[in-house]
């Protein structure tokens, strides 16, 4: 009997002038980017909290602390590669994901294939698994202000 799991996540970071922007992996052509102690790569945060969720495996930051000399700067494309070397080693398969960004600006819809990609051959499955979605808050509220990006994600699992 398969066991099919569910997990959520959510992440927001905090958005500064003259700061790099990766949102899934890609870097995004943009005058501002998002503080924190990793590259402040929101989105794969979000995913990286649903696929441990759906394996109760805690959340990220009990596993990358944010007060490590190791994940300062780090890629979270390898956190994420991580987590899913995790969730591998406990039996299960990543049946689908889905990511939401909540951004004001700039517009990411140009980026979205190249993100289901990125996030596709970082967890060593095919891109038809993987949807990323985008929106603003229509002007409303921290994301609406440009003070921050809000995303969120669901991933099935399976073993
Ligand atoms: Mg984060």
């Amino acid at each position: 009997m398969k066991e099919f799991r569910t997990g959520q996540g959510y992440d927001v970071h905090r958005i500064e002038s003259g700061l790099p922007m990766w949102l899934c992996g890609i870097k995004i052509e943009s005058g501002c980017g998002f503080v924190a102690h990793s590259d402040g790569d929101v989105a794969i945060h979000a995913l990286c909290d649903a696929l441990l969720g759906a394996a109760a495996l805690g959340d990220i930051g009990r596993h990358f602390p944010d007060n490590s000399d190791e994940y300062l700067g780090i890629d979270s494309k390898i956190l994420l590669a991580r987590v899913v070397k995790m969730l591998e080693a406990e039996g299960y398969a990543i049946g689908n994901v889905d990511v939401t960004i909540a951004l004001q600006a700039p517009k990411i819809a140009p980026y979205i294939q190249q993100m289901r990609e990125c996030l596709a051959t970082v967890m060593g499955v095919s891109a038809d698994r993987v949807s990323v979605k985008a929106t603003t808050t229509e002007r409303l509220g921290f994301v609406g202000h440009g003070e921050g990006c809000e995303c969120w994600a669901i991933a099935s699992i399976v073993k």
